[in-house]
């Protein structure tokens, strides 16, 4: 036998092993041998380089570093799935369905949902060459390096299939692994993981496969996308892709008809708990590929399948005490506490309640057993109360009446379903919650300093209002905990760059109330400064594009205010950009007033999104369709043969990057 003979015999036998341990759960050979031959191959693959296969199996111990996922375009979108929570909602789609293929004669494939991550395996020639995560399903992160080191995947698949096809999956932790991490973690004295589908998703982006390869993962296989017509349905590519060597789960079944379909999903709603992993529903799938094809997809799902959803898992437990939140609005939310809970895999101890009429409307009180569900939401919610186990005694919830924090009376407007705060500059929460907004990254971007230090800052009484930052000195901060000289430094530093920062996102920092990134971008342009937006009448506000009563309302209640005047005065100063600055306003103009743009091609003279600014600066508008709305296509190198053909056919004008140029000189 010669070197390399006896090299694809040892893979050849180490695959076999692993699909019999991983796939099957049938081991044939000890650890302690396969660790053996696993070493063999090792040793002669070393010596003999010019054999190297990335998929031999002495490359799924991992090892391989990924400091940054590449992005990657999907051969095929991966689509979502739509929802259904009842028999009727199934009835509804088979309906549709027949109705479209014109028959009755419909045959499906039940599956369960497995809870994980999405991936799709790419392989050619037969073999395995990369794995990408769903993404936004048009793009995902190529995870490949990660997924070589799952060894329920074959690299390899043996035997009769198609050649060049595409294998999707959901990359799942079993739950006795799950179990098994976590021991191993709270023995470490770090914290437990929360779920295994986060646990499982958040694998797939370690930067280290050594790291991946030591977690119990696994992969479940449900589509194989080909266009080698070798199979006639749904199921039968299964049933081959899991006798090539691909975790197919046992539980697929076909149903004749959507009764065995109903079937399906009782026998599995009940008996889900005894799985080895975590589901949520079942897929239903039309079983001829030649329906699915006719069938095709809406804009963001196939026609031809569905998911049905298991009812979300409940627990009863006791309320202990409603507290109330105060949010840097002085917006008022009332928190559940809950005697601890495990639910769904967590241990669950609030929940939020929303507001007033929440609680009125379930009529909760305290001392009341609560049914708490989780649905696809962190937060878990309070359904309904148990009035069977009410005490005697129990009394209706009093809605706070003062604030938690300040002890001032709280107020709703009408029509408002939230109670405020009204100390705006007393409140605590407020007061921190305003100044952490000030300082956060679409705002002032202060480098430097984060959320608890601003809350440090205030309790040692050194900043009150955003404007107290530009006062703090270096000898004022290093005395505070945890705060090293270098780190002092680097936070005055930031916060005094911060003064370089465009007014409109200043315009955002103020934390006016409705006055958001797009809206503080749109008074910038219009006012220019903050002189002439706090001296607009609500008449002059409403005028502006997109800018409503409420929002009026609010920004005028913002001049009033003596406290507000004052900030500002001080952060005028200090030298905060409240003005749009003039060199911006130098390349302003409003040459190009009620002008429609597409843009479209490589341009030469400046970046595209230099274009599309200049557009914006000259007070033009940048549409990304043509229509008949489009006054002007600026058209460089390449422009895409679709554009061009509809720019004539509705008679838009074409002009080049020197004739736009030109327009703006
Ligand atoms: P959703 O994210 O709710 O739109 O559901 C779609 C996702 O369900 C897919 O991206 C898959 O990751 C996942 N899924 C789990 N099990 C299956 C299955 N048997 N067939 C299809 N998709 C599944
Ligand atoms: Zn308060």
């Amino acid at each position: 036998m010669t070197t390399e003979q006896k090299i694809q015999q040892l893979r050849e036998e180490l695959r076999e092993h692993n699909h019999n341990y991983y796939v099957l759960d049938n081991a044939t050979i000890s650890d302690y041998e396969f660790d053996i031959k696993l070493k063999e191959l090792e040793k002669l693959e070393e010596e003999n380089p010019q054999f190297f296969d990335a998929n031999s199996p002495t490359q799924r111990v991992g090892g391989g570093i990924t400091k940054n996922f590449e992005t990657v375009t999907h051969k095929n979108r991966m689509y979502s799935l739509d929802n259904s929570y009842s028999k009727e909602d199934l009835l509804d789609w088979e309906k549709r369905i027949q109705k479209i293929l014109g028959t009755e004669d419909i045959e499906y494939t039940c599956e369960l949902k497995y809870d994980g991550a999405s991936i799709n395996l790419t392989f050619e020639k037969g073999e395995f060459v990369k794995a990408v995560t769903r993404g936004d399903g048009f793009q995902g992160d190529n995870v490949t390096t990660n997924i070589r080191t799952i060894k329920s995947i074959p690299l390899k698949p043996k035997g009769d299939f198609v050649s060049d096809f595409e294998m999707r999956g959901e990359i799942i932790l079993p739950l006795d692994g799950f179990n098994k991490m976590n021991e191993e973690r709270l023995a470490k004295g770090e914290e437990a993981y929360r779920n295994p589908r986060n646990t499982a998703s958040g694998s797939l982006k370690l930067q280290d496969s050594a790291e991946v390869a030591k977690r119990p993962l696994d992969c479940l296989l449900y589509q194989v996308v080909t266009d080698e017509r070798k199979y006639k349905t749904h199921f039968e590519s299964l049933e081959n892709a899991r006798k090539v060597g691909f975790k197919v789960p046992k539980t697929i079944a076909l149903a004749k008809s959507i009764d065995e379909v109903f079937e399906f999903v009782n026998h599995w709603d009940e008996k889900r708990h005894d799985l080895p992993y975590e589901t949520d529903g079942v897929v239903i799938k039309v079983n001829n590929l030649q329906q699915q094809e006719e069938l095709g997809y809406t804009a963001k799902a196939p026609r031809w399948a569905i998911a049905y959803k298991f009812k979300a898992e409940q627990v009863s437990t006791v309320l202990n005490e409603i507290t109330y939140q105060v949010g840097r609005t002085g917006a008022v939310t009332p928190v559940a506490n809950l005697e601890p809970v495990e639910l769904a895999g967590t241990i669950v101890k609030r929940a939020s309640l929303h507001n007033a009429d929440q609680i009125e409307k379930l009529d909760i009180r305290i001392n009341d057993t609560v049914f708490v569900e989780k649905g696809g939401e962190i937060i878990p919610k309070i359904i309904k109360v148990d009035l069977s186990k009410r005490p005697e005694d129990s009394e209706p919830t009093k809605y706070a009446t003062n604030c938690p924090e300040c002890d001032t009376e709280l107020i709703r407007t009408e029509g408002d379903a939230k109670h405020y705060c009204p100390n705006e500059f007393g409140c605590a929460p407020q007061i921190t919650g305003r100044i952490q907004h000030y300082i956060s990254r679409k705002a002032m971007d202060i480098d430097g300093l984060g959320g608890e230090t601003v809350d440090l800052l205030r309790k040692e009484g050194l900043i009150q209002n955003y404007a107290d930052l530009y006062d703090l000195k270096v000898e004022q901060v290093i005395p505070l905990e945890r705060m090293a000289e270098k780190s002092a430094q680097n936070m005055v530093d930031g916060i005094e760059k911060s003064k370089e920062i465009p007014f409109e996102k200043v315009l955002f920092a103020l934390g006016i109330r409705f006055v958001g990134e797009t809206v503080a971008k749109k008074l910038a342009k219009h006012f220019k400064s903050i002189d002439n937006l706090m001296a607009a009448d609500f008449e002059t506000l409403v005028a502006v594009d997109e800018i409503g009563d409420r929002i009026a309302q609010s920004i005028i209640d913002f001049s009033n205010d003596l406290g507000n005047i004052q900030l500002i005065d001080r952060l005028k100063a200090y030298g905060v950009q409240l003005e749009v600055s003039a060199e911006s306003l130098e390349n302003q103009t409003d040459k190009l007033q009620g002008k429609v743009f597409v843009v479209s091609g490589v341009f030469h003279q400046m970046s595209r999104n230099e274009l599309k600014k200049a557009i914006e600066d000259n007070g033009g508008k940048v549409s990304s369709s043509i229509s008949k709305k489009t006054t002007y296509i600026v058209a460089g190198d390449n422009m895409g043969p679709s554009k061009l053909t509809k720019a004539e056919n509705l008679g838009i004008p074409i002009i080049s990057e020197q004739d736009f140029i030109d327009m703006i000189d």
